[in-house]
């Protein structure tokens, strides 16, 4: 599913999910091609594989976040 926009002037990728504070899933507006944030920061493409490990990292980082506030809800009374 190669554009010819796309190899001619690059990808036109847009955050479709942010999975943590650092890692997002794009995806290209004009050919749909998925990619994600690979753990060195660059993009690389979001195989199956990797679809599994983010959401198994969004579920983590929900947790945190959740406790966190319940921990903040705590602090205030
Ligand atoms: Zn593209």
């Amino acid at each position: 599913m190669k554009s010819v926009y796309c190899s001619f002037f690059g990808h036109n990728y847009v955050v479709t999910k942010k999975v943590t504070l650092h890692i997002h899933e794009y995806e290209c507006t004009k050919c749909h091609t998925q990619m994600t944030t690979g753990s060195n920061g660059d993009l690389i493409p979001l195989t199956a594989k990797y679809k599994e490990i983010n959401s198994v990292l969004e579920g983590v980082y929900k947790k945190r976040r959740s406790k966190r506030l319940e921990g903040l809800l705590v602090f205030e009374h």
